[in-house]
C-alpha cells in the first residue's frame, strides 16, 4: 500500500482497514505498553517510517523492546527493525530539533508529516512576493498563505528536511 494512503487510514481512524492490515495490532502493542498517551492519529508518523515492512516484522521488533522505559519513536523502531543501533537519544527525539531545542507546533514531525502528505498530494507552495503577511494554521499545524492558500515556504522547507532517520 502506498505510503500516504495507509498514513491517511490512521488520520482518518480508519480502523478496520488498518485492523486488516495488520497495524491497529502494532498500535494497539505501542499504545498499550508504554505510559505516554498515544491516539490513533499518532501512527501516522510509524506508518511513514514503515510502511514498507510487514505489520508482523513491526510487532516481532516491538516486542524485543517491550522491556525499554519509552515508546519507541517512528525512527528508533526503523532502525531497530534495519538492525541499526541508535547514536544517541536526542538524534531521534522527535520533539527535539538537530540542536537540541524544543520544537514549536508547527515545526513538530506531526505538523512537517501533513505538509509532506500535502505536497504528496498536489498542493504547491506559496510563492507570493512579497511573501504573504497573514498565514492561517489548521488543526495540523499546517501553515497556509491567506492570499493564495499555499504551504508557508518555510515550513515546506522544514518538512523536506525533517527525513532525516
Ligand atoms: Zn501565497
Amino acid at each position: 500500500m502506498e505510503r500516504v494512503e495507509l498514513m491517511e487510514k490512521a488520520l482518518t481512524a480508519d480502523y478496520t482497514s488498518l485492523k486488516e492490515l495488520g497495524w491497529l495490532e502494532v498500535y494497539e502493542a505501542l499504545r498499550g505498553w508504554w505510559p505516554k498517551r498515544m491516539s490513533i492519529e499518532d501512527l501516522a508518523p510509524y506508518l511513514d517510517a514503515l510502511h514498507e515492512e510487514p505489520a508482523e516484522k513491526v510487532m516481532s521488533t516491538l516486542r524485543g523492546m517491550r522491556g525499554e522505559q519509552w515508546r519507541p519513536s517512528p525512527s528508533a523502531l526503523y532502525r531497530e527493525i534495519q538492525g541499526i543501533v541508535a547514536k544517541s537519544q536526542a538524534e531521534h527525539d522527535a520533539k527535539k530539533d538537530r540542536f537540541g531545542r524544543k520544537k514549536r507546533a508547527d515545526q513538530g514531525s506531526a505538523a512537517l508529516l501533513r505538509v509532506r502528505m500535502l505536497i504528496d498530494s498536489g498542493v504547491h507552495t506559496c510563492t507570493c512576493n512579497p511573501r504573504p503577511t497573514a498565514v492561517r494554521e489548521d488543526r495540523f499545524h499546517v501553515l497556509t498563505c491567506s492570499d493564495c492558500g499555499g504551504l508557508e515556504q518555510g515550513q515546506v522547507f522544514n518538512a523536506e528536511d525533517d527525513l532525516d532517520f
